[in-house]
């Protein structure tokens, strides 16, 4: 033990006089310099005397006052300089994977050093981390996989779980086994940092807990609503209150100020989305309303107008457009590169910054562009809080966000673009005060903003939780809904229960909620289960290339492109693709035609020919790769052998697989003398989107479609559907696995009765009993 600690002991000395050296190097000294003045370091000594006589404490402090670069490393330092004789092990959790390597980036330079020496990153599939890495920069699922394996964290001194005010599902499952923990460990330490001021929610869950508030400091930033906007643009915009008195006319007045020529195209666009909006009667209650008026259909060209008129401004510094997600970032990119002055890469750098970018085009982000050059950064609300770009002068705000959603009731999953909260309006506005006074453009009049939540729902309370119930049995946490109940916030029983029923249904949980086989599998492959699924079912029968293009396909944006004034044309590119009545076989060949077009480097004429979007292209090719070895981490594909494709031109057994997949996903085709309805068993009628190969004929040939996706707009929308057989219902609906037969093939017979299908019923009884025949022997 003596020459343990000797060891321990001399790698502390060693470490110190590294950084003692660093801080005298010329570098050095400017970032310890620069580390001095942010406001995190003003509180450094209230800060880790509070960690060090506190089991947890909570920390709470404005976006880019330090908190994630900083705290971590005072608590490695102090630890250092301490010797205790036990080296330090800190593990910072972020939600996103581009926060962990970004910042674990950032730190490794302040001190000085390369990546994987003191601090390190772990994120799926990637990771830099040595022998002396004391400071790991996570993300919140590597954690959990951790537990895992290591249920008491052996040797972790310090858990720092990040950005604690999104509440992330992860994070909030996180907090429940941390909660869970903390008495088997109580030397552990255990830090939370929020950017936002809801700190009593946490302290009160772990006891009372002490908080400590950062004060930050920004400049003032003047704020412009869609009026003030508008104004600009030669509109003015009334709200009918102001004008009631005469008006029994409820809505918006557009009064045209006579437009200057330049913008008429412009002034048009806005005419044209106020007149579809009906801001009538807004109030919180008709939040839902709102959301047909899509600010994007006229954000496009007020950002592009807004873009053009900082640009010719004096004033340097960098613009943040905050986007809705990652296929607006991505079009209005197309669009600005095509633009005389914003396409002009000697004036403007036109960066993209979403969750699933490259760390190389990460990196560009935090640069400073050469004088002379405007950077434009278009984001999704990940720049709100987990990321800092420096020079942000002027922020753009479209007040939306993809928020994925839950109706329990229905049992229908939704994600949706929806507003954003007030306070993620105000963090979005902050973004441009950091380093002088700043401009924000809201793209929505103030009375929307008015009526925003004040907070966003939790992630726990508004996502289907299958996954979460999956990771609960395979963490062993016991009972789901008690393990639940014990969380923040607990979610609806209903929901919990759905969830269960969820994963008995596709064979994932058996009666008694014991993980089944199929269900350890699941349990390995980080998405959600029908995806799973396929794809363990895609290596089971040997066409593994076509599956793990639908599935990676499921996982990004769709990559079929429908340009509102090319909605046909679009529409008909798609359809060449069309593949025996399946989106989702279609998507395959579109993918393997840019393959090859890409081999002879015309992957981007492919794209626009086809309107494919490239970006999705790349994405799916990327996944690809990483579902692949996922699997062969699972041991269910051989790296060695070659016979994981040998059935991938059957179409009838892709089509099986889809189905075993998307299962109960499923709805009845219900042929009229014209045309045929849609109907599922929750729903009654629905529709398919536009873009569907499906909904160009009037025929479908088969009696099911199984689809990936419904969505609640106004009807019920299915997206991406595939049509199948009868008997390939009756085989791959669901799972035929030991243990939870009886249930599964109830389920499914009420459905086939349900749509009325005798025979098929009949054949069902038959089939279900040889199974169960064959089960039992
Ligand atoms: P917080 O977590 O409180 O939001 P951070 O610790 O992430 O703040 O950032 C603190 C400061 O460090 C920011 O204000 C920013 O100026 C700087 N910073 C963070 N990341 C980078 C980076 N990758 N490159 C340059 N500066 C950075
Ligand atoms: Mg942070």
């Amino acid at each position: 033990k003596a020459a343990m600690e000797k060891v321990v002991w001399r790698r502390c000395m060693q470490m110190r006089s590294q950084q003692q050296a660093w801080q005298e190097s010329p570098e050095g000294r400017k970032m310890l310099e620069f580390r001095r003045g942010l406001p995190a370091y003003k509180e450094k000594n209230a800060l880790l005397m509070a960690i060090s006589n506190n089991q947890v404490v909570i920390i709470s402090g404005e976006t880019g006052c330090g908190k994630t670069t900083q705290i971590p490393q005072f608590i490695l330092e102090s630890e250092i300089e301490s010797v205790r004789g036990v080296p330090c092990s800190i593990i910072c959790t972020q939600p996103r994977r581009i926060s962990a390597m970004s910042v674990s980036e950032r730190v490794a330079a302040e001190r000085g050093e390369k990546l994987g020496e003191t601090v390190g990153y772990k994120v799926r599939l990637e990771g830099v981390k040595g022998r002396d890495t004391h400071l790991l920069f996570c993300t919140t699922g590597i954690l959990l996989r951790r537990l895992l394996a290591d249920r008491n964290l052996k040797g972790v001194t310090h858990v720092i779980v990040d950005e604690i005010h999104e509440r992330g599902m992860n994070e909030d499952f996180l907090l429940i086994v941390l909660k869970d923990l903390l008495p088997r460990r109580p030397e552990l330490r255990l830090i939370l940092m929020s950017a936002t001021l809801d700190a009593e929610l946490f302290s009160s869950y772990f006891g009372g807990a002490p908080m400590i508030h950062i004060p930050g400091f920004t400049y003032p930033v003047h704020t412009h609503f869609l009026e003030n906007v508008l104004e600009m643009t030669g509109y003015k915009l009334t709200p009918y209150n102001q004008i009631d008195d005469y008006g029994q006319e409820k809505t918006w007045k557009m009064n045209k100020q006579a437009p200057r020529k330049r913008k008429s195209q412009l002034a048009s666009a806005v005419e044209d989305a106020l007149k579809a909006a009906d801001f009538t009667d807004f109030g919180p209650e008709t939040r839902e309303s709102l959301s047909c008026w899509n600010p994007d259909s006229i954000g496009f060209n007020l950002i592009e107008y807004l873009l053009c008129n900082i640009c010719e401004k004096e004033t340097p510094g960098a613009v943040l457009v905050f986007m809705t997600g990652w296929d607006d970032i991505s079009s209005l990119k197309d669009k600005l590169q095509a633009h005389p002055i914003l396409g002009d890469t000697s004036r403007v750098l036109l960066l993209a910054c979403h969750g699933s970018m490259a760390s190389a085009e990460q990196r560009l982000i935090f640069e400073e562009p050469e004088d002379g050059v405007r950077k434009i950064v278009l984001a999704t609300n990940i720049a709100e809080t987990s990321i800092t770009i420096n020079d942000v002068v002027f922020v753009i705000d479209c007040g939306k966000a993809k928020e994925s959603s839950y109706d329990a009731l229905n049992n229908t999953p939704c994600l949706l673009p929806s507003w954003i909260s007030k306070v993620s309006a105000q963090q979005r506005r902050g973004r441009a005060g950091r380093v002088q006074p700043g401009e924000c453009y809201h793209l929505y009049p103030r009375c929307v903003y008015e009526a925003f939540a004040e907070y966003q729902l939790p992630e726990i309370l508004r996502t289907p939780l299958q996954s979460l119930c999956l990771q609960i049995k395979s963490l062993k946490l016991g009972s789901i809904s008690e393990f639940l109940s014990r969380a923040l916030q607990s979610p609806e029983l209903l929901a919990v229960q759905n969830a269960i029923e969820y994963l008995k249904v596709i064979g994932a949980l058996d009666e008694n909620e014991n993980l089944t086989v199929l269900g350890r599998y699941l349990t390995m492959l980080p998405m959600e289960p029908k995806l799973g699924k396929m794809l363990i079912l895609g290596a089971i029968f040997n066409c593994l290339d076509p599956v793990l293009t639908v599935v990676a396909g499921l996982s990004v944006r769709d990559p079929f492109l429908t340009p509102m004034d090319k909605k046909d044309l679009a529409e008909a590119a798609k359809a060449q693709f069309s593949c025996d009545y399946s989106d989702h076989l279609a998507l395959v060949r579109a993918y393997e035609g840019w393959k090859d077009a890409e081999r002879d480097l015309a992957g981007y004429e492919y794209c626009w020919k086809n309107f494919l979007s490239a970006q999705s292209m790349k994405a799916i090719d990327a996944l690809r790769r990483e579902f692949y070895s996922l699997l062969r981490d699972t041991g269910l594909v051989d790296s060695t052998t070659t016979t994981c494709n040998s059935w991938s031109y059957d179409m009838h057994l892709l089509r099986a697989v889809i189905c075993y997949g998307l299962y109960p996903g499923i709805c009845s085709v219900v042929h009229n003398e014209k045309s045929y309805s849609l109907k599922t068993m929750e729903d009654g009628q629905v529709l398919l989107y536009s873009n569907s190969v499906n909904a160009r004929d009037s025929k479908i040939p088969y009696p099911w479609l199984v689809f990936n996706e419904k969505i609640k707009v106004n009807s019920v929308f299915l997206r991406d559907s595939t049509a199948v057989s009868d008997s390939v219902l009756l085989l791959f609906g669901g799972s035929i696995s030991r243990g939870d037969t009886a249930g599964h093939l109830k389920m499914l017979g009420g459905y086939l009765e349900f749509f009325m299908k005798p025979a098929i019923a009949e054949m069902y009884q038959s089939l279900r009993k040889e199974l169960e025949e064959l089960i039992q022997n």
